[in-house]
């Protein structure tokens, strides 16, 4: 779903090493020691109600959302021809930390769940994560995000019967923010519900999507049927979910043509997010894994979140991916 810049008004309201044993639970952060100098990077705050802990491993697992996500576009940009000076696909650059991992901003909520989730409504699927996200917005600096896209990741979901409520994800650009400037807004539903959907280590995603279990969750799954579906089914609809939303932080609009003309729209900014297991070589999938369709590569091409210095390598070594 795309949030429309001009009319959108919710602001009113190294390694891999230690990874493996690594499921460490994250500190609140400080906000009084935040960088405020970072510019044209994509940041992320992780927002947790008051009684919802920081989940174990949250941190490793962002971090390999986001290195995966980068990875997807400069392999596309790649394909599609649009290189940096150093000959290699251009994509965008994340606000690191000292030790080389996604700097994941950790925020504990003023109210507890059931207060967010008190502003659902049925006529704005944006009030929960809207109410997070003014919180956010109130308690954060505007020069953490101005000049930056940021992801605001919230955690309010509940499954209920064979669905997930109190929840939502969108993106946009917000050139308010200033210069290539956007956000994502994001639910936590997205790493799972019940079981994992991102690994601890980009290595370890590709057996994520080949999980036959049921997720427990009706939804649209990756060939347009709505159905229970698998977990591997679930994290390939979910992984790719915000890989499409922060395409519109970067000013992407929707593509639905089918690019290579085999009868199957598979772009990112279509319905295509939903095949993202199939560059891991997940089943069904990966005849027609998620792709960025040349009209979206020509923007990005131009973006300035995409024509940044690269001072890290932080390239998602040791994946499965499918190259095509
Ligand atoms: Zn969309």
């Amino acid at each position: 779903m795309m949030l429309r810049p001009w009319t959108f008004t919710l602001a009113l309201m190294l390694g891999f090493a230690s990874a493996l044993a690594a499921q460490s639970v994250p500190e609140p952060t400080d906000l009084a020691t935040l960088d405020l100098t970072v510019r044209h990077r994509v940041r992320t705050v992780y927002f947790a109600p008051s009684d919802r802990p920081f989940p174990p491993g949250i941190r490793e697992r962002l971090d390999t959302w986001i290195r995966l996500t980068r990875q997807f576009y400069r392999d596309e940009m790649d394909y599609w021809g649009y290189r940096n000076e150093d000959g290699r696909g251009k994509t965008f650059v994340i606000d690191q930390a000292p030790d080389g991992m996604w700097d994941v901003v950790f925020m504990v909520g003023e109210h507890d769940a059931a207060h967010y989730q008190s502003f659902e409504n049925p006529g704005d699927p944006w009030a929960v994560g809207g109410e997070c996200l003014g919180e956010i917005l109130s308690r954060l600096p505007a020069v953490f995000h101005n000049d930056n896209v940021t992801l605001y990741f919230f955690d309010t979901f509940e499954v209920e019967g064979e669905s997930i409520r109190y929840t939502c994800n969108g993106g946009s650009g917000a050139p308010w923010e200033g210069e290539g400037a956007g956000y994502v807004l994001q639910g936590t539903h997205f790493l799972g519900a019940g079981f994992q959907t991102v690994a601890l280590r980009p290595a370890d995603q590709a057996e994520i999507f080949m999980q036959t279990e049921s997720s427990g969750i009706r939804e649209i799954r990756w060939d347009s049927q709505t159905l229970l579906l698998t977990r591997g089914e679930f994290a390939s609809t979910y992984f790719g979910v915000p890989v499409h939303e922060i395409g519109h932080a970067f000013y992407l609009d929707h593509v639905f043509t089918d690019t290579d003309g085999d009868g199957v729209e598979n772009n990112v900014m279509g319905n295509g997010f939903r095949r993202f297991g199939g560059r891991f070589g997940m089943p069904g999938p990966d005849e027609h894994p998620t792709i960025l369709s040349p009209e979206n590569a020509a923007e990005l091409d131009t973006a300035i979140m995409f024509n940044q210095e690269d001072p890290f390598d932080i390239s998602a070594v040791g994946s499965h991916y499918l190259w095509r």
